[in-house]
């Protein structure tokens, strides 16, 4: 992934993909500093960037550390990488993390580094598999106790336990996994937020150890538009077996079917389509109506 053509913006500069390197001592490395975004541009234009930029910001807060760069600068730098990178579909990723001059656990005052790389990452998913319904495992991992780690950070350090999930599902076979909260009750596959449908209705689980993702706020909205019925609330494991259709959406993910998670099974259907083909229509950039385009 290191030896790309191309640029990545660094601490306010545009540096060659291959030169955008960090001191090994960097605390972000050490001791999980570091917090991103993942965003997606879809026919040249960020879905939702000023949202993500605030989201970055809140995670550093989070962490106890800001950011040197102001939101406006931020969705600027992303726009500016994007535009140089020359893609129109395409994956953003921002990354922030604390630098090198301590070393310790304590690091008041280390500098705060920022970069930004685009790149092209059509589907988070085989596609072969997505058009099915993907297969996850339950993990072992849970999603922690909000008193026990900042978890509406998106920060690095909470990405430990989804990889070594993923890891294991992966080896198994599977797509992804599910992880369960601390308390026990269905919290999120290892990087998207997750929905099923029973009776025409929605359930989703309440967003209060996990991320509430923008995908998943922009799919309750558009549910609502459609007019479904939707609850958030706390779901039990055994509940999946009277779930007819589940996916998982994230800005990754995007809307993916799921047709098995353990020992219960799913079919895609028309509520899991009809949501998958508006949140493809909904994150392409609007055109600018006649009367604008006149007023310019
Ligand atoms: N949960 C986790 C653990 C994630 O990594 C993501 C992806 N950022 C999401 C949920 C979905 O968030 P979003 O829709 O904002 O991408």
């Amino acid at each position: 992934f290191d030896q790309r053509e191309g640029v990545i913006w660094y601490d306010g500069r545009m540096v060659p993909w291959t030169d955008a390197n960090l001191h090994v001592l960097s605390h972000g490395l050490h001791y999980a500093s570091a917090v991103f975004e993942g965003e997606r541009a879809y026919g040249g234009e960020i879905f939702k960037l000023d949202e993500h930029t605030r989201r970055l910001h809140e995670s550093a807060r989070l962490l106890d550390f800001e950011i040197p760069y102001s939101v406006e600068e931020i969705n600027e730098a992303c726009n500016a990488v994007l535009r140089e990178q020359g893609y129109s579909d395409a994956y953003v990723r921002p990354v922030a993390w604390r630098g090198s001059e301590m070393m310790g656990v304590s690091a008041q005052h280390n500098m705060i580094h920022l970069a930004i790389a685009v790149w092209e990452w059509p589907s988070y998913f085989d596609p072969a598999q997505r058009a099915k319904g993907i297969r996850l495992d339950i993990a072992e991992f849970r999603r922690p106790d909000p008193r026990t780690a900042p978890c509406k950070s998106k920060a690095a350090g909470l990405y430990m336990i989804c990889t070594i999930s993923k890891h294991k599902a992966e080896k198994k076979g599977f797509a992804d996994a599910l992880m369960f909260d601390w308390r026990g009750y269905v919290a999120e596959a290892t990087g998207a937020n997750v929905f099923f449908v029973k009776d025409g209705v929605l359930h989703t689980p309440t967003p209060d150890c996990f991320l509430d993702g923008i995908t998943r706020r922009t799919v309750i909205d558009l549910a609502k538009r459609r007019g479904y019925e939707l609850v958030e609330r706390h779901i039990k494991p055994e509940e999946m077996e009277g779930f007819e259709e589940c996916f998982i959406c994230g800005t990754a993910a995007e809307v993916t079917p799921v047709s098995e998670i353990g020992p219960y099974t799913f079919t895609p259907g028309n509520i899991t389509l009809t949501l998958m083909n508006d949140y493809s229509e909904e994150v392409q950039p609007k055109q600018p109506t006649k009367q604008m385009a006149a007023a310019r």
